[in-house]
């Protein structure tokens, strides 16, 4: 039956187009049609911001911490050691800085798509306020050296080195590190802060390898060729493939630069309003101290489905939740499940018609905008924020080239194929993402060697196990944080500086009381995978009925992919329980052994 709401909504005909929607984009291959960037695609992963080969002589000392990757992760994580005293840190990154993420990615248009006042850390502490509500990625990368500066992270740092294994040697109670410059360093402890989505990837389109012309991936943004100002475009014809966040980020700027460009689309993203605006200042010097903190604890709950008596943020992620009950706790349990359900769903489809009208609006081609439409509920897909980006398809030299997702055909020596149409390029941009699901060991590119030689990828094969989302067993003194089975967040940086105090707190502790080992026992582990697992099991319908990408593992949410996902819960109770359980102070669920502090 057609059940119309208000005088919009056809609630069976939209239910219907999502899910042909959806299932014209299900491969059976999942994840598997992507490429990994090794190889013969190891070009894509070589780093456009050094010059040369860099050498240097091995080293084979001893520091408390080591901390792998220097991105936000391994910079909260050296910034809240160094604050309770632990001197002897190391950051360990393939980069020539810090930044992770933010040194890595410097594509035209770049910025933070969470505001600037909450997503870059550290801001009291460094006495900094950023310049734009959303702040560009120099400006990000750039506080990314302030914060290693002020908390003398380079010192020890080591950077330009590849890890190749990191094995636990029972015999001492330390890992060993070994890298590509022939180091075998030894820690304590060790934090993996390797990121969430480090490791390009790149789509299995037949023919990938012929393209003749310039070719480089988003994250390895090719300015010798493009140059600095995208100047040298003037009279290229570029394409891109992929039409997620980044792309949404630099397409305007593509746009203004080529000759020509084709954006190459297999699911269009949804678009919302952006707003960006300069940093008042009188609003900035009026600022209290832990102005900071309560605006991140603010930004946290409203945007993790709480209720707040203010919204200091205001802006479209704080506005989604009010709108979209889906991941509001503010119900007492007392609605009838079937009813909050239908809410959630109408909710949704009001939303995404009011994203789709906005598409209307502003893209004057009819074809155009409809291609544009995104048919799927609003958190299938990351979403998206910009005020140029559905304009950019107005310009005359602007083509969209819709796969209806497809994806595109087939990449020749000159250029790509959609339905039998081939598109010359001189330059082909890959803005397709990075790996997500796959093995532990593909995406850090070395493994991590526990006890009795287990490998943390044999050890995670059937499913991620932590205790706290950090640690797992057999694993002693090894911290690996990442968004498994932690909380859910859309401000990465929250999660990673909750994970980064908890951490500190631990190596602190086992540094103060003489403790040379601290692991995760087995009991303590299972009842977090059983938790997290208990705890997702809302979200298996949603993910089955959502458009396939990297939410729900390319539309295979099997139990797998939920034992990998978040610790649901209220807006803070990951970071609540961590902290109640670091004031209870007896390292309950860890075996801790050491002089005196056996047990
Ligand atoms: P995504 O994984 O989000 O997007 C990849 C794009 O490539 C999708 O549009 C995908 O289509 C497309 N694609 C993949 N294979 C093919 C194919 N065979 N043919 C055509 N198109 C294809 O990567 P992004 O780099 O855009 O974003 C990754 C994440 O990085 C974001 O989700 C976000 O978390 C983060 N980010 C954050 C920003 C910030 O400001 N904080 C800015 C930019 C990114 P399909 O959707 O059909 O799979």
């Amino acid at each position: 039956m057609t059940e119309t709401v208000g005088c919009a909504l056809d609630v069976e005909a939209l239910r219907r187009k999502y899910a042909e929607e959806r299932a014209r984009r299900l491969r059976a291959d999942g994840i598997a049609q992507y490429v990994e960037v090794a190889g013969e695609f190891a070009r894509f992963d070589k780093d456009p911001w050094v010059d040369g080969e860099f050498t240097r002589a091995p080293r084979t000392d001893e520091v408390d911490v080591a901390i792998v990757g220097a991105g936000f992760g391994g910079l909260l994580t050296g910034a809240r050691l160094r604050q309770l005293g632990v001197d002897r840190v190391r950051l360990i990154d393939r980069a020539a800085d810090v930044g992770g993420t933010w040194y890595w990615n410097r594509y035209p248009g770049i910025a933070c798509d969470v505001e600037s006042y909450v997503y870059m850390p550290l801001l009291e502490e460094l006495g900094y306020v950023p310049t734009e509500k959303y702040a560009k990625g120099a400006e990000i990368f750039a506080h990314c050296k302030r914060i290693a500066e002020h908390f003398d992270l380079y010192r020890d740092a080591c950077l330009q080195t590849d890890v190749h294994e990191i094995r636990w040697d029972a015999a001492t109670s330390r890992w060993i590190i070994r890298t590509n410059h022939g180091d075998q360093m030894r820690a304590k402890f060790v934090s993996m802060a390797n990121g969430y989505q480090a490791k390009p990837k790149l789509p299995g389109i037949p023919g990938i390898a012929t393209f003749r012309g310039t070719t480089f991936h988003t994250s390895r943004w090719d300015y010798d060729y493009t140059g600095q100002r995208l100047e040298n475009l003037a009279g290229k014809r570029v394409g891109i493939i992929g039409t997620g966040a980044t792309a949404v980020q630099c397409v305007p700027h593509l746009a203004a630069a080529a000759q020509q460009l084709y954006v190459f689309q297999r699911t269009p993203s949804s678009v919302d309003v952006r707003a960006n605006e300069p940093t008042d200042q009188r609003w900035a010097d009026a600022l209290q101290p832990g102005w900071q903190r309560e605006r991140i604890q603010n930004f946290q709950i409203l945007t993790a489905g709480g209720q707040a008596p203010e919204d200091l943020v205001a802006d479209a992620w704080t506005s989604i939740t009010r709108k979209l009950p889906v991941m509001r706790h503010d119900s007492d349990g007392s609605s009838d499940p079937e009813q909050r359900t239908r809410e959630i769903e109408l909710a949704d489809f009001s939303k995404m018609e009011e994203i789709r009208a906005r598409v209307d609006q502003l893209v004057t081609d009819r074809g155009t905008a409809e291609a544009l439409k995104p048919w799927y509920g609003y958190f299938c897909k990351r979403p998206c924020f910009h005020d140029e980006y559905l304009q950019t398809f107005n310009r005359d030299n602007v083509t969209l080239v819709d796969t209806e997702g497809r994806g595109v055909e087939r990449i020749t020596e000159s250029g790509v194929v959609v339905d039998g149409v081939a598109y010359p390029l001189d330059c082909l941009i890959f803005a397709t993402g990075f790996e997500v699901g796959t093995d532990y060991c593909r995406r850090t590119g070395f493994d991590l060697i526990g006890r009795d030689g287990v490998t943390l990828t044999d050890y995670w094969r059937h499913g991620v196990r932590t205790f706290q989302g950090l640690c797992a067993h057999r694993f002693p003194n090894c911290f690996i944080e990442s968004i498994a089975q932690a909380g859910l967040t859309v401000n990465f940086p929250y999660l990673l500086d909750v994970q980064a105090s908890h951490v500190a707190w631990v190596i602190a502790w086992a540094l103060e009381h003489g403790a040379t080992e601290v692991e995760a026992s087995s009991d303590a582990e299972a009842a977090w995978v059983d938790t997290v697992l208990a705890r997702s099991t809302a979200t298996v319908g949603r993910a089955k009925t959502c458009t396939p990408g990297y939410y729900n593992r390319e539309g295979k949410a099997d139990v797998k992919t939920r034992q990998g996902s978040f610790f649901f819960g209220a807006p803070t109770e990951y970071a609540d329980i961590l902290q109640a359980w670091r004031t209870q102070g007896n390292l309950e669920g860890f075996t801790v052994r050491g002089a005196g502090v056996d047990r």
